[in-house]
């Protein structure tokens, strides 16, 4: 059984996830909108499963607007709010957000009104550097995801919110990292707020965006009524079902996932650095999620580190998977100031809820023996 340790990505399908899939498809394939009686239980339990995530989120289920995932969420944002800013407004995202924010909020409001917000040492936006921005630039907007896919890197994001609502300016988090790993109860504070089903066990093409309240509207897809108006289509009844399964299940037990995961990553990365002098952990000393290392290797492209361990049956990345740019490249190295060379040996790990020791234990033997070859390989060309 190949381990599996790019959960930041996507993950595989929980079975709590699957049976409600599996029911919602049995029993409520019917089409929502429609008028006959099994139209209107499937309507209902479409409602039900809104109010159940929204519950989860600690927000009204009248904010949340079904979409397919993270990235059609943060396009409806920027979208939304393209239609109804001043002409000369501006927000400010930070320079580590995902490309389905920066370039959605370039895409849609022009690169002109989209402001960077430096991140310090760790790649984390502070209090000062966001009341810096706020006070140069009088953004509408401030957009910080809440769990760097990338480094893991926590933003401190509840101390960013209370910061912009003492300045008038709305808060958006992409949370799509941040749910299903760390408590998501108090996210509904956001103004806004993006999820994505398949980050924790859930759906594929499933995730929802949270609006700053009920009377917002902010259609990308146009056509049907569906969704209040806010989002044309046919709703994905059994895929929302299996998120909402999946993160009722993690729920109950994310505090001592996160203990017993992060022991083992800790684990993970002793062995590495007395495995490698000089490999670097980026971030270490900030807050991250529990499942991730993003790592500079001492030598050897990333792409050549990925290769061989997927030889060996253990899958990694190599940063982002949805890194636009350079081959192999990341956008959160890049925003800390790293070197081209060191771009290219920067590898990602994230584990998920169940990952055994022996797995990180099998991982680390796995860059070991991938090393004997590398070197001799490099040694053969030299
Ligand atoms: N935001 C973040 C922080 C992500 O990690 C991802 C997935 N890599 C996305 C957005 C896009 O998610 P989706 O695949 O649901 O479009």
């Amino acid at each position: 059984m190949p381990a599996y340790f790019d959960h930041n990505a996507t993950t595989p399908l929980l079975p709590a996830a699957r049976e409600a899939w599996l029911r919602a498809s049995d029993r409520h394939w019917h089409n929502p909108s429609s008028l006959y009686r099994e139209a209107g239980l499937a309507s209902q339990a479409l409602e039900t499963v809104r109010a159940r995530l929204a519950d989860l989120l600690g927000a009204e289920p009248e904010r949340l607007v079904f979409t397919s995932g993270a990235t059609e969420a943060n396009n409806m944002l920027f979208a939304g709010l393209s239609r109804c800013l001043a002409p000369d407004a501006c927000v400010a995202i930070s320079a580590v957000e995902h490309p389905s924010v920066r370039e959605a909020a370039r895409s849609w409001l022009g690169r002109a009104r989209v402001t960077e917000i430096p991140v310090d040492e760790h790649g984390r936006v502070t209090v000062g550097r966001l009341e810096d921005v706020i006070r140069r630039h009088r953004p509408a907007l401030v957009s910080v995801m809440a769990a760097n896919n990338e480094s893991g890197v926590l933003q401190p994001w509840p101390e960013l919110l209370t910061l912009c609502r003492s300045h008038g300016v709305r808060f958006h988090a992409d949370a799509s990292q941040w749910v299903g790993k760390m408590d998501s109860s108090r996210l509904g504070a956001c103004d806004y707020v993006t999820v994505s089903g398949h980050k924790f066990g859930g759906a594929k093409g499933a995730g929802f965006l949270l609006l700053a309240d009920e009377q917002e509207s902010f259609p990308l897809l146009v056509g049907g009524p569906q969704e209040a108006g806010r989002r044309a289509g046919t709703e994905n009844l059994p895929a929302v079902e299996a998120v909402a399964a999946a993160l009722e299940h993690l729920a109950a037990d994310l505090e001592s996932v996160a203990v017993r995961q992060g022991s083992l990553r800790d684990e993970f990365i002793e062995r590495m650095k007395a495995l490698f002098p000089g490999l670097r952990v980026i971030s270490e000393g900030a807050p991250r999620l529990w499942n991730t290392v993003l790592m500079v290797m001492p030598r050897h492209p990333n792409l050549k580190w990925l290769t061989r361990l997927s030889r060996l049956g253990l899958a990694i990345s190599t940063g982002s998977a949805c890194s636009s740019g350079r081959e192999g490249s990341s956008v959160v190295v890049q925003a800390l100031g790293a070197d081209w060379d060191e771009l290219r040996r920067v590898v990602r790990v994230s584990g998920g809820w169940q990952t055994g020791r022996d797995e990180w234990q099998e991982l680390a033997s796995g860059f070991e023996q991938a090393a004997s070859g590398l070197d001799e390989e490099a040694a053969g060309r030299s």
